[in-house]
């Protein structure tokens, strides 16, 4: 195994997760067999209880692990599932020194940082199989928590021979407009914290607003102790799948393959959409802290080369009249009703289901969204004041989306959800029947709620059954998929498609609900 090792520095957010699926594209496409890993120094064991509004959307694989959104990127862009082993935490590898130092594994010796941690962190990153690694190291230089990462890797290169490791530091530079300059400083201090942890970069990536000139790459250069052919400038993109062609034709792959003696073949076949149609689509959700909050659904629709959608607040959908409802909505020519917990914002994405259902605007529920339109129905169409999911309303009369019985016993909140793949049966004569073309399909799970069809069972009906009900439109032991057979589109899902979604292969679900916007 040869080793990339993606460090950052100066701030986080710089596209660092970006860069490494796209490094581990370009030479996945020079014919090498890559592996990627997140590192997140954070003390969370997984992702599963981040607030997303803090730290973007939770990605979950299809083994159930609740990930960092990078593992969403890195799929998307390699075209490859990942899974629980793709992802090391410093929550995880403190727990397992911890429950190994309480079996009594260590035998007596006093457990430290350097051997006993650093030592948990390298046998995590040998498990890994293939060519080569790409491993991306969370945060920037410098931070306490991501330290003892940095330091494992050194020992790592050591044992293993530092040409085994290829490392490329991602910066960004500033421009000064009242000097019109670009500043490099806070760069230079950064490879500087870098090289006292022990490594020295082989490139340094170089992000920034604009384009720099060829000075201040030289000054990055003499500073980093490499050559300037190895400073790489990436200004801004609008579109983040420009990058694995642009770094492909900056002969990247073939610069990591000469340091890191491999073979590779030249090839490289990498199709994304380059216009987008301008159509007016409302994510309709409540996690505004950051654009992230919704990622791969918001991929999933541009990687369609159709125009982000906008996200709409659901607060502010709250305790409006039907008349200022229809201003702000009128405008979009679809709504998809976003996942989500916690009771905040919900009688906004009800009422915005109404409206939609009776407007007849193409609508997608995810999730939470899709229990939304079974409440959203219960109430308006069957007549069940107060229906709602006991997740918010406990002592409702009408508990339409309840609980699942497993989940009840259940006290601890991190990664004890129904997470994952799970296997489903579609029914036919279903628009859902028609997105799929097949009777069985497997989709991502991360739930505790699901629809009481037990309880009301006489809101539900067959394909083809006479009445104004919601259609059953996929099962398992639960109900998987709802639609309305006479609205162009009123389909909600309990699962994410989203979380399928790759780069030349978006998951037909959006592309269904598209193309009914599209006529
Ligand atoms: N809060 C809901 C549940 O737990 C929906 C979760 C989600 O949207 N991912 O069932």
């Amino acid at each position: 195994m040869k080793y990339v090792i993606v460090t950052g520095g100066v701030l986080s957010g710089i596209g660092k997760g970006i860069l490494s699926a796209s490094t581990a594209r370009i030479l996945k496409e020079a014919g090498l067999d890559v592996s990627v890993l997140k590192i997140d120094p954070y003390l969370n064991v997984d992702a599963g209880t981040m607030n997303p509004n803090q730290h973007g959307e939770v990605f979950v694989t299809d083994d159930g692990y609740e990930a960092d959104l990078d593992l969403g990127h890195y799929e998307r862009f390699l075209g490859v599932n990942m899974s629980m082993k793709n992802n090391i935490t410093a929550g995880q590898i403190y727990l397992s020194v911890i429950e190994k130092e309480r079996e009594g594994k260590y035998l007596g010796s006093t457990v430290q940082m350097v051997p006993h941690v650093t030592e948990e962190i390298k046998e995590r990153i040998k498990s890994l199989k293939g060519e080569v690694l790409v491993a991306e190291i969370g945060g920037t230089v410098g931070d306490i928590e991501g330290q003892i990462f940095l330091e494992a890797i050194r020992e790592l290169a050591l044992e293993k021979g530092r040409e085994e490791f290829f490392f490329i530091h991602v910066t960004y530079v500033p421009y000064l407009k009242t000097t019109n300059e670009f500043k490099t400083k806070p760069t230079q201090q950064s490879i500087q914290l870098l090289m006292r942890s022990g490594i020295s970069p082989d490139m340094i990536v170089v992000r920034s607003e604009n384009e720099m000139n060829s000075h201040s790459l030289k000054k990055v250069a003499l500073f980093g102790g490499v050559k300037e052919s190895d400073v790489v400038n990436l200004p801004d993109t609008k579109n983040v799948y420009e990058i694995p062609e642009i770094l492909h034709s900056l002969k990247i792959h073939e610069r990591i393959a000469e340091k890191l003696n491999l073979k590779i073949r030249d090839n490289f076949k990498w199709e994304y959409p380059k216009f987008f149609k301008k159509k007016r689509i409302a994510l309709i959700g409540k996690y505004l802290g950051t654009d992230d909050a919704y990622k791969s659904i918001i991929e999933s629709i541009f990687l369609l080369g159709v125009e982000k959608p906008e996200i709409v607040d659901s607060m502010i959908l709250e305790d409006i009249s039907e008349s200022e409802m229809k201003s702000i909505l009128s405008e979009y020519e679809g709504l998809i009703i976003a996942p989500g917990f916690g009771k905040r914002g919900i009688e906004g994405k009800i009422n915005a289901v109404k409206y939609a259902r009776e407007n007849n605007i193409p609508v997608l529920g995810i999730c939470l969204g899709m229990q939304m339109m079974v409440i959203e129905f219960a109430r308006n169409v069957m007549g069940y004041n107060g229906a709602n999911s006991t997740e918010f309303d406990p002592n409702t009369k009408y508990p339409v989306i309840d609980m699942m019985e497993e989940q009840k016993k259940i006290l601890k909140l991190g990664g004890t959800m129904r997470l994952g793949s799970q296997d489903m049966e579609i029914i036919e004569g279903t628009k859902l029947f028609e997105i799929y073309k097949r009777k069985y399909a497997s989709e991502r799970h991360r739930h505790r709620y699901e629809v009481n069809i037990q309880e009301f069972p006489e809101m539900f009906k067959n394909p083809g059954e006479p009445g104004y009900k919601l259609v059953v439109s996929a099962k398992s032991k639960f109900v998987e998929a709802i639609e309305i057979d006479s609205h162009p589109f009123f389909v909600g899902v309990q699962f994410h498609p989203e979380y399928k979604s790759k780069v030349g292969d978006v998951h037909p679900i959006f592309k269904a609900f598209l193309e009914v916007i599209d006529k």
